[in-house]
C-alpha cells in the first residue's frame, strides 16, 4: 500500500530520486539543447529541446501532480500559456473573459479579437445574470481568474463548470494567485488550469514561466503540439529553478497567507483607507464562495485610499519594505499601482467599468516579518494623510 500524498508532500519530492545514472536525490539539470539519435531513424526519448527536456518535464510532472491533471505542458511564460490557450480556439468561436483580469491578459485577447483570431467577450463572471447571457451566445471556451488580478473577485468555479458542461463549452482558470496549493480547479470541474509560475510556484523573483495544466490526456496531447510547433516551451535552467522553488511552496504559502490576513485587518481599521479587497475578510463579497472552493485565502491584498493622487503617491514612496515594482507571490513585498503598471494596456474606459480606478493599490505579501510589515504600512500611510492635510491646508489658504 502506498503512503497518501498531500500537496506538501508531492511539492518536496517531486521527481526526488529520479536519477538512475548517480543516485542523486535532486534531479539534475538538463541544459542540452538536442540529443543523439541512438542510430540512423531510431531517436530516444528526447531528441529536441524546444519539444522535449527531461528537467521541463521533471516540473511538469511535479504540476500535473499537484493540479490533479492528466497532462501539464510548461511555457516561458504567463503569457505563453494564454497564447497557448487561445490555439484551442477557431476565427468563428467565442471566448468569455473576466473583465478585470491581468492587463496583459485583457491585452492579448483584446488584439487577437481585432486580428480576427476569435472573438472575445469580457464580462462580470461574479453576476450570475451576465454569466447565463455569456452562454446563451454559445462561446467555444470561457476563462476564469479566481481570485482575479487586481481586485479579488471570486467566481465560483464549480458553478461556471456545471454550466459549461451542460452548454459543451471549455473551461480554463488562471490559478496564478492561489497556486495549487491553496486551490485545485480541476477538482471542481475546470478542464484546463493555467499558472504564471513567474510568482509563488517559483516564488523567488528570479524567473518568468508558465504553464498550463490539462484535466485529459486528449486536451493535453493538442497543447504539447501546439506548444512544440508554436515554440511556446519554457526554458530547463527556469524549470529547474522552478522546480526548486516549488519544494517550499507549502510553507511559504502558509506564511503568505497569515501575513496577509494580519495586514488586511489592519488596513480595514485605518481611517485612510477607504476600502480593502481580502478574500478572507468576512464581509468580502466572494468569502463564502473562497471558504468553500479554497484552502486559504492567500498573500494578495488590494487596497483603495482617500485623498486622490498625492495619497497614493507618498504612501507607495514611503514605504520601506515593499518594493514598488510589477509582479507578485515572491518571498519579498512589493506594491503595485495597477492602472500606471500592470493594466496599463487596458484603456480608462475598460478599468472604470471592471472598478479598478485610480485610488487602488495592490500589495503582494512576502515572508518579511509580520510586525514589520504592519509598521512600515502605518507609517506609509500616516505620511500620507500627512500630504492630504497638506494639500487640503494650502488649498483652503489660495
Ligand atoms: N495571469 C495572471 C493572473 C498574472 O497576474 C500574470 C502576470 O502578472 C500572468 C497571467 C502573465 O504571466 P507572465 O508575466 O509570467 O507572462
Amino acid at each position: 500500500m502506498s503512503v497518501p500524498a498531500s500537496p506538501a508532500t508531492l511539492a518536496v519530492r517531486a521527481s526526488l530520486e529520479s536519477d538512475s545514472q548517480h543516485g542523486a536525490v535532486i534531479p539534475p539539470l538538463h541544459l542540452s539543447s538536442n540529443y543523439t539519435f541512438e542510430r540512423f531513424g531510431v531517436k530516444r526519448q528526447y531528441d529536441y529541446t524546444r519539444s522535449g527536456n527531461p528537467t521541463r518535464d521533471s516540473l511538469a510532472d511535479a504540476l500535473c501532480s499537484l493540479e490533479r491533471g492528466a497532462g501539464a505542458v510548461v511555457t516561458a511564460s504567463g503569457m505563453a500559456a494564454l497564447t497557448l490557450l487561445t490555439h484551442l480556439l477557431e476565427p468563428d468561436d467565442l471566448l468569455i473573459a473576466p473583465h478585470d483580469c491581468y492587463g496583459g491578459t485583457y491585452r492579448l485577447f483584446e488584439h487577437l479579437a481585432a486580428k480576427r483570431h476569435f472573438a472575445v467577450s469580457f464580462i462580470d463572471q461574479t453576476d450570475p445574470a451576465a454569466l447565463q447571457a455569456a452562454f446563451a451566445r454559445r462561446p467555444r471556451m470561457i476563462l476564469v481568474e479566481t481570485p482575479s488580478n487586481p481586485l479579488l473577485r471570486i467566481v465560483d468555479i464549480a458553478a461556471v463548470s456545471a454550466l459549461a458542461r451542460s452548454h459543451g463549452v471549455l473551461l480554463a482558470v488562471d490559478n496564478t494567485f492561489l497556486s495549487p496549493i491553496l486551490q485545485q480547479p480541476i477538482r471542481l470541474g475546470a478542464d484546463i488550469v493555467l499558472h504564471s509560475t513567474t510568482k509563488y510556484l517559483n516564488g523567488h523573483s528570479d524567473v518568468v514561466g508558465g504553464a498550463i495544466i490539462a484535466a485529459t490526456e486528449e486536451l493535453s496531447e493538442s497543447l504539447r503540439w501546439w506548444a512544440n510547433c508554436l515554440g511556446l516551451t519554457g526554458a530547463p535552467f527556469d524549470s529547474y529553478l522552478t522546480l526548486r522553488g516549488i519544494r517550499t511552496l507549502h510553507a511559504r504559502m502558509r506564511q503568505h497567507e497569515e501575513s496577509a490576513n494580519r495586514v488586511a485587518l489592519f488596513l480595514d481599521q485605518h481611517p485612510l483607507v477607504s476600502r480593502v479587497y481580502y478574500p478572507g475578510l468576512p464581509d468580502h463579497p466572494g468569502h463564502q464562495i473562497a471558504s468553500a472552493q479554497q484552502s486559504g485565502f492567500g498573500g494578495m491584498v488590494s487596497l483603495e485610499i482617500d485623498g486622490g493622487e498625492a495619497a497614493v503617491a507618498t504612501f507607495v514612496e514611503k514605504l520601506q519594505l515593499f518594493s514598488l515594482a510589477e509582479s507578485l507571490g515572491g518571498v519579498e513585498s512589493l506594491v503595485c499601482h495597477p492602472p500606471t503598471m500592470t493594466h496599463a494596456a487596458v484603456s480608462r474606459q475598460a478599468l472604470h467599468e471592471a472598478g479598478i480606478g485610480d485610488n487602488l493599490i495592490r500589495l503582494s505579501i512576502g515572508l518579511e516579518d509580520s510586525g514589520d510589515l504592519l509598521e512600515d504600512l502605518r507609517l506609509a500611510l500616516d505620511a500620507a494623510a500627512h500630504a492630504v492635510t497638506l494639500k487640503s491646508v494650502a488649498a483652503a489658504s489660495c
